[in-house]
């Protein structure tokens, strides 16, 4: 889960799993996404194949390893996962293909963060299922080709962009995941309400969707908030009073911002007088690491219209400014 959610706790991994749709049947709010991956995987089945590597790229939160999961699933076969900073030596990566059954998924999370050496082997692996296993050292080490099993790699990274392009182009089909409106979002909160055993009333199942950021992880996770909310404070049935006095108690806004985004939004403003502001001190400011800043906050920010990322910097909206009842510096009167 994010870092920066104050609320994320040890058991929110197990809650958001049981959570999670099996089939891509049920995974809605992304229909283009499902039709198309639903036709690689029917076709390679069909041709009695290993179907093409799939890149999923999006913002965290949205079904990436929810999908990966499904692509296993609808397979049947097992899923094996690792992510680029846990693939610290090519070595690594040669252990973990050889492993492979054949026809498996390899579920590789921030494929981005991988390093070169890993990087160059899994070229290979893709594109022949065969790694170069180094033997030796110095002048006298060696090569040795190894053949693997045939697998699909289904990749995951927060923008495509932040791939080589060698790499990007060796997988078969991409997926951009975009973030849901307001109606899937609704839909999901009321299915986890339903496996969750929760009463909610309908409105409060929209005032949380209106909330999430366009994330399902996030519904669900302001859903289990909610729920602890109405178990303690009421009976446990979730009415939208209780729900908004829920979402105000850990500091969700109406539009759905949290600390973060506010944090980032406020320090532009207050501290930057709106920018531009380079993203790096903007992160300082929040006392967040940039990329938590770029890849959590900002794609929601840039989306609500509040702020924009120009050439020269981070740089504030008049929308931005309003959303935190503020003037920008030239509509001031003083
Ligand atoms: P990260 O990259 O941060 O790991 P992710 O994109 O892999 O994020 P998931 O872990 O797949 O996100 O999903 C997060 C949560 O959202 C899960 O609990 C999952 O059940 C739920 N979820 C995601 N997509 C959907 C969907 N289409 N329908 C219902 N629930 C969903």
């Amino acid at each position: 889960g994010s870092p920066v959610d104050p609320a994320a706790g040890p058991d929110e991994a197990a809650a958001e799993a049981a959570l999670r749709p099996q089939r891509l049947a049920d995974f809605g709010g992304q229909p283009r996404v499902a039709d198309q991956l639903g036709l690689v995987l029917s076709a390679a089945r069909g041709r009695e194949h290993v179907p093409d590597h799939v890149l999923l790229s999006g913002p965290p939160g949205l079904g990436k390893t929810t999908l990966a999961m499904i692509i296993a699933n609808e397979l049947g076969v097992a899923l094996r996962i690792s992510s680029g900073p846990a693939i610290q030596h090519a070595g690594d990566l040669a252990a973990i293909l050889s492993g492979l059954g054949e026809g498996e998924v390899f579920f590789l999370d921030e494929i981005h963060r991988m390093s070169r050496a890993a990087e160059e082997m899994l070229y290979l692996a893709m594109e022949d299922f065969r790694v170069d296993v180094v033997v030796g050292k110095g002048p006298g080490a060696t090569a040795i080709p190894l053949e693997i099993p045939r697998f699909t790699l289904v990749g995951a990274t927060t923008r495509a962009g932040l791939l080589p392009g060698p790499l990007r182009d060796r997988f078969g089909f991409t997926a951009q995941l975009d973030f849901y409106d307001a109606d899937a979002l609704r839909e999901i909160v009321s299915r986890s309400a339903q496996r969750l055993g929760v009463a909610l009333a309908p409105d409060a199942a929209a005032e949380i969707a209106g909330r999430s950021r366009g994330t399902p992880r996030i519904a669900n996770r302001l859903l289990r908030r909610v729920r602890d909310y109405a178990q303690v404070k009421a009976d446990g049935a979730v009415t939208l009073e209780l729900a908004r006095a829920a979402l105000a108690l850990y500091e969700v806004d109406e539009r759905g911002l949290d600390r973060l985004d506010r944090g980032v939004l406020e320090a532009m403003c207050r501290r930057f007088a709106g920018g531009p502001v380079g993203l790096s001190t903007l992160a300082i400011a929040v006392g967040e690491e940039p990329e938590t800043v770029e890849e959590v906050a900002e794609p929601f920010l840039v989306r609500e219209g509040l702020m924009m990322r120009t050439p020269r910097g981070r740089v504030a909206t008049p929308a931005g400014w309003a959303h935190l009842g503020l003037l920008p510096p030239n509509n001031r009167s003083d």
